[in-house]
């Protein structure tokens, strides 16, 4: 196997200001292509943090990947740092400056000369044309202690960066660093079981002749879910990832609701699309929120009717027709108003599904009888109505997210039967 390295640039992600997201992009394209990393280091756009790390990783690697700091200004010092460092002179290429004359003139905007530094690069480097910027990806092939060694340097915006790697610097990898046998990776999503009960699961008996095997498992708790990651690499990968797949999907079984990386909302609003049935959901608690995750999924507009945001107990009697006998005899927080709340907005929305939430998000509000955290979510059906009762104790915006997947996977239990 290769060893490859990521360096990503900038004093805003030292600062915090940016999310390094460049490095997960990357890993995962690697991965895809059947390469893994074996480190990461992210540095300021500063000349000597810069050297050093690339420095270091080319003694070490043999690919290096840098992203940032090839843009025109006094901060973006890649390029020199680079050209210093491996003792190449910078050589001025005709074609990057026609490129960026012409990226000026299509825009109709005034060329600064100065942009033009872009396009110097250390002698005998490839140039990777940008094709959604001005600065040019480099690839430069070297020699370390008298071993090939590659450094590749990319653009830092993401608009610029994804296309160039993925049109033009994937191939270049495969071609150079030709694999004998890659890396195969299978992600389960997985909803209702803790991260440790999955393992207890997985890792007993029919697993471990997998994982004796080179079987890597991993486990990503989120909120609400659990990545479970299986890994291989070498001459069996494909063999041993697809075997202990198939013995996953059997341990887990209907807890698993993803395994191409999808989200619990775009899960349910596909499966209520391909059964031509309708959702509506009256919420207390959760504000809004399983509104807002429906509606991020592109295409819920087929299924989703809306709903009542049903906060107070006047408007869960006045929207979805909750009695006020019901409010008084058992309370806002009680599985009478979520069977109530929820047939009242199926009813309202002549919906084939609907979804009721009330509960106590807290601090505050709890008591013995009712503690803080306690929720109630119906759920009605063609057949009937049902209530989960949950207790959620979290701060609020972690309730809500908790709660409205327990009321996705309510529902998807119930249409996917
Ligand atoms: P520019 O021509 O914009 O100067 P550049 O190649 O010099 O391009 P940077 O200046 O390092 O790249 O980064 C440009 C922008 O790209 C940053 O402001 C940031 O928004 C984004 N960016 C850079 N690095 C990362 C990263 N590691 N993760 C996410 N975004 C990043």
């Amino acid at each position: 196997m290769y060893q490859i390295e990521i360096i990503n640039t900038g004093a805003e992600i030292m600062m915090g200001f940016t999310l390094n997201t460049h490095h997960q992009w990357l890993a995962m394209k690697l991965l895809d292509l059947g390469y893994t990393i074996a480190r990461q280091v992210s540095v300021p756009d500063e000349g000597k943090a810069i050297r050093s790390a690339v420095s270091e990783a080319m003694d070490r690697s043999d690919l290096v990947i840098v992203t940032g700091g090839l843009g025109p200004t006094s901060d973006d010092k890649t390029r020199d740092e680079i050209s210093e460092l491996l003792n190449r002179q910078l050589i001025y290429s005709q074609e990057v400056e026609s490129h960026i004359r012409n990226c000026f003139s299509i825009r109709k905007r005034p060329m600064p000369e100065s942009v033009l530094i872009q396009a110097w690069a250390p002698e005998d480097s490839e140039i990777i044309m940008n094709h959604h910027g001005t600065a040019p990806g480099l690839w430069i092939d070297t020699l370390v202690n008298e071993k090939n060694k590659s450094l590749v340097l990319l653009p830092g915006p993401p608009r610029e960066l994804y296309p160039m790697f993925v049109d033009q610097v994937a191939p270049m990898i495969r071609a150079k660093l030709p694999l004998q046998s890659g890396a195969k990776l299978h992600l389960f999503n997985v909803v209702g079981l803790g991260e440790s009960q999955i393992q207890e699961r997985l890792e007993k008996g029919s697993l471990k002749p997998w994982i004796d095997k080179g079987l890597e498992l991993g486990y990503c708790a989120g909120r609400g879910e659990v990545t479970v990651r299986l890994m291989a690499t070498g001459g069996s990968a494909n063999e041993i990832v697809d075997s202990a797949s198939a013995e996953v999907r059997q341990k887990l079984g209907h807890t698993i609701f993803s395994e191409s990386g999808e989200s619990l909302e775009s899960v349910v609003i596909q499966r209520l699309r391909s059964m031509k049935s309708s959702l509506a959901v009256a919420e207390s608690c959760t504000g809004g929120f399983l509104g807002h995750r429906l509606t991020n999924v592109p295409g819920a507009s087929e299924v989703f009717w809306g709903g009542f945001l049903v906060y107070s107990n006047a408007a869960k009697s006045k929207l979805a027709g909750v009695s006020p006998k019901t409010l008084d005899q058992f309370g806002a927080v009680s599985r009478e108003t979520a069977i109530e709340l929820a047939q009242g907005v199926k009813a309202a929305a002549n919906a084939d599904y609907a979804i009721s939430i009330t509960g106590i998000a807290g601090p505050g509000g709890g008591s013995t009888e009712k503690p803080v955290g306690l929720v109630y979510i119906g759920l009605a059906t063609p057949d009937g109505v049902s209530v989960l009762e949950r207790i959620n104790t979290y701060d609020r915006e972690t309730f809500k997210l908790i709660t409205t997947q327990q009321a996705l996977d309510l529902l998807r239990a119930s249409i996917s039967k």
